[in-house]
This record gives structure tokens, sequence and C-alpha cells, in this order.
């Protein structure tokens, strides 16, 4: 998926702004490289349309490129097919919490009962396995040794018992030992079938869970919508958790976009808000620590391969409104950069965050040195000191510094900076007023006023 994406990128590579004609071929590619994934034609159509239809509208960012922005844009509207924020488990007010896990055979819901205890005992919670597995004896085993291989009790009554009674006996053994977190194993077939579903459902009744959570395996592909919505409306769940992840063969992209798939679709099919029945939980591998909670951004992110441009997009967006970056602009072109305008910039960058992450974030910037940075930003800190100095009039005519060694003798005292100090500091405005203009692809080079002595 990463590589697709990749090429709908490069496509813009060189274009001022988005527009209808120049995203034909970068959104090709991107539904492309979602049909590859496995997610299905619906979500494709619509993730496209509404990309499509915010890119014509997105303005222009001074120093953002297009290509960038479109990837801002499918970032965003992949977190929020996959649920948009992190959704938490729900706990007990009262008594103790009841997690019943469901799904198909092998999809790793035993595995999870254990890795899920793990997961809340690093909460301080304490926890309780119950083996409601009744058909295989192995499936009683298996619970009981990894219930020991995380230090959590496991509740078991052997094969002869119905799983609704034993759900009952260990929630009553739960309340008795004051458990806060009672995790309920079950059984699975390869199939949806009708045996399977009757028995959830009163396993279900029995318990009066809190949650209800499905585990599905990410390899599933566009079956897990489908399979989602039948035990939605068969048993009713809260959720799900998406194992094995960490075994895609298409790369961990390709199943991230079909975990949206399930919470999309079920928005769709049963008009419930996405929150509704989000992603969890994820299984990342066979280890008990191998379990975490689902972070749609940083699933987005991981699809891109690109969370560092992602983020520099954001921070762009939020420190530089339209009209600041266009008033700048206009200054530039006018060659009336000034003091305060310098201010301005160096502010921005502050707040932008730290040098050294603005840097690191900047596409194509290679490595710097971390004394390198450690110079910027003292340089930053210096300049702001000598410009807080100067006067309202100094600071719009940097000409006024320029002529006069007397307004600069001043400034380097009031600033307690060497008068060179501030020499250099005019200089390298009259320099960034060139160096800008270039950059605005203005041809004309203007010429540097010397500093008369
Ligand atoms: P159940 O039939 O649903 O109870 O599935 P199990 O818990 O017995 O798991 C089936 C197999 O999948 C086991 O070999 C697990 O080790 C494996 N498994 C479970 N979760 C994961 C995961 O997140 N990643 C990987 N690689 N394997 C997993
Ligand atoms: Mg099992």
């Amino acid at each position: 998926l990463t590589s697709g994406l990749e090429t709908a990128w490069n496509k813009l590579k060189g274009e001022e702004v988005l527009s209808k004609e120049n995203i034909v071929e970068p959104m090709r590619d991107i539904r492309r490289a979602l049909l590859e994934a496995d997610v299905s034609l619906p979500v494709v159509r619509r993730f496209v349309q509404s990309v499509s239809d915010q890119a014509v509208g997105v303005g222009v960012i001074r120093g953002v490129r297009p290509d960038q922005q479109l990837v801002k844009i499918v970032h965003d509207e992949l977190v929020k097919l996959m649920g948009g924020e992190v959704s938490e488990l729900v706990f007990a007010k009262s008594g103790p919490t009841v997690i019943l896990l469901a799904g198909l055979q092998g999809v790793g819901k035993t595995t999870v009962c254990a890795k899920l205890a793990n997961y809340l005992k690093k909460q301080g919670k304490s926890c309780m396995l119950v083996a409601g597995d009744v058909y295989r004896p192995a499936a009683i085993d298996q619970l009981s040794i990894l219930g020991k291989q995380v230090d959590v009790p496991v509740y078991t009554a052997g094969t002869d018992v119905k799983p609704s009674e034993i759900a009952k006996q260990g929630l009553e053994e739960a309340k008795r030992k004051k458990i806060d977190v009672v995790i309920v194993d079950t059984a699975g077939r390869l199939q949806i079938d009708k045996t399977m579903m009757d028995e959830l459902k009163e396993v279900k009744r029995a318990l009066n869970p809190t949650e209800v959570l499905l585990v599905v395996d990410a390899m599933t592909g566009q079956e897990a919508a489908a399979l989602v919505t039948t035990f939605n409306l068969e048993i009713g769940i809260t959720g799900a958790i998406l194992t094995k992840l960490d075994g895609d063969s298409r790369g961990g992209a390709a199943l991230s976009v079909k975990e949206g798939n399930i919470a999309d679709f079920l928005k769709d099919k049963l008009g419930e808000p996405v929150s509704g029945k989000p992603i969890k939980l994820v299984g990342r591998g066979e280890r008990m620590e191998d379990l975490e909670p689902f972070y749609p951004d940083r699933m987005a992110g991981r699809i891109l391969g690109m969370g560092d441009v992602l983020s520099f997009v954001e921070k762009a967006q939020e420190v530089m409104r339209k009209e600041d970056a266009e008033e700048l602009q206009k200054k530039i072109m006018s060659a009336k950069f000034d003091f305060n305008d310098f201010l301005k910039q160096t502010r921005t960058v502050a707040k932008m965050g730290s040098v050294s992450r603005v840097i690191g974030m900047i596409p194509g910037m290679g490595k710097v040195t971390p004394s390198q940075i450690r110079d910027a930003e003292k340089n930053l800190q210096n300049m702001e000191v000598m410009i807080e100095a100067m006067t309202p009039e100094e600071r719009e005519k940097p000409e006024l510094l320029a002529e006069s060694p007397v307004r600069r003798k001043r400034v380097a005292q009031d600033s307690g900076k060497t008068e060179q100090q501030v020499s250099q500091l005019v200089a390298q405005l009259f320099q960034m007023r060139v160096r800008m203009k270039n950059l605005m692809g203005v041809m004309e080079s203007g010429s540097l006023p010397t500093l008369s002595n």
C-alpha cells in the first residue's frame, strides 16, 4: 500500500496547488493501492470521493507542498475511516468488569485472554480467566498454561458443564475473591454456525458482560466487515480486537485499512456511530506483551509511512494562518521584510517546537548534529534579545541600523551583545530579504547594502 501511495504523491511534485485536474492521477493510484490492500469497493469509492472533494478546496499553505497536503488529507481520512479516536476499554462501576471474548476458531481468543489479563494487571487490576471452551480439553489446558505464565488465576470446570454455567460459576468466584476483571474464553468454529451463536447468546445472558469483544484475525481481509456485522446482529458486541497484525504478508498497511473497514461497515449497515463498535486493541505477536490499544492515527501514519511529513504539515497549519502567510509573502516580494517579521518568523519556529524537531521533520534535510542544533537555538535566542532592544522605528526600517553605527552600538549595549553581533544580525536580515525573494521565485537577486562604519 505504501509504495502505491508513494507513486501518487510523486505525481504532484512540482505542482503549485491541488486542483481538480492534477489530483486525477494521484487519486487513481490511491484507489488502486486501497483495492490491492483488500479494502472493500464501497469503502474505497467513498474514501476517494471524500479525499478528492477536500483536496480541491484546500488553500495554499506557505512552505507546504501540495503533495504533502494531499498526504495530510488522506491521512486524516484514514483516521476517520478507522474510527477516529482511541477507544478505551469500559470498566464496570461496581463489581467485577466482565469481558466476554468471541470469534471464529484459531483467531487468537485464548491467547488474547492471557494477553489482556497481562495488560490489565500492569494497570493494577486483578484478573481472572474463565475457561468457557468446553469442546476440547486441550483448550482448557492451553488457557491454564497461559494463565500461569502471566500469573493470573484460571477458573475451570472441566468439559461436562455447560459454558453458560461455567461462566456463572466463574463470575461468582470472582465476586467472592473481589477480582476486578473477569475474562471469559469461548469456543469458536471455523465458520459461523447457529450452535456457536446460541451458545454465545446463552453465555452472554448468564454474565451480563461489560464488554463483548469480537476477536478478528487481521488476515481475514474484507470478510472482517461481514463477520463483525453478523456477530453484532446475533449477540451484540461492544468492539473488536484485531490479532496477528504482525503476520501480514502485504505489510501492516494493508491490514490496517481493513480495520477501518470494520468500523466503517458498521456505521453504514447499522446506522451506528463509528465509535459505537470500535477496534479497541490489537495483537501483534505471540508473546504475552504483544497486545496494545488501537491508535487510528498511528496506524494511518504507518500506512502512509510518512509520519514526519504529517506532523510538519500539521504544525505549519497550526502556527501559520493563511493570512499571515500571504502578508508575509507580500512583504517579501516588495522587500519590506523587517525585524518585526523576522521576530514573528523566529517565534513561529519556536512555536513549531525546537529547531531540532522542525529540521528533523523537513523532508530531504540531512542529519543535523546536536551541536549544530544547539548553536542554531542559541542564535535564535540572541536574535530575539537584540531585536527587542531596537526601537519600533528601527525594527520597521532596518536601513536605519545599517546606516548608523551609533544605533547599532546602543542596541548592542541594551541587549548585552557585542556590536559585531548586532552588525551581523542586520546584515543577516538583508541577506534574508534577498534569499526569500529568490525563494519566492523572483529572479532579480537584489543587492546587499554594505554597512557604513
Ligand atoms: P483461538 O482458537 O481463537 O483460541 O486461538 P488461539 O488463541 O489458540 O491462537 C491460535 C494461534 O494463533 C496460536 O498459535 C497463537 O499463538 C497464534 N496467535 C494469536 N494471536 C497472535 C498474534 O497477534 N500474532 C501472531 N503471530 N500469532 C498469534
Ligand atoms: Mg481457544
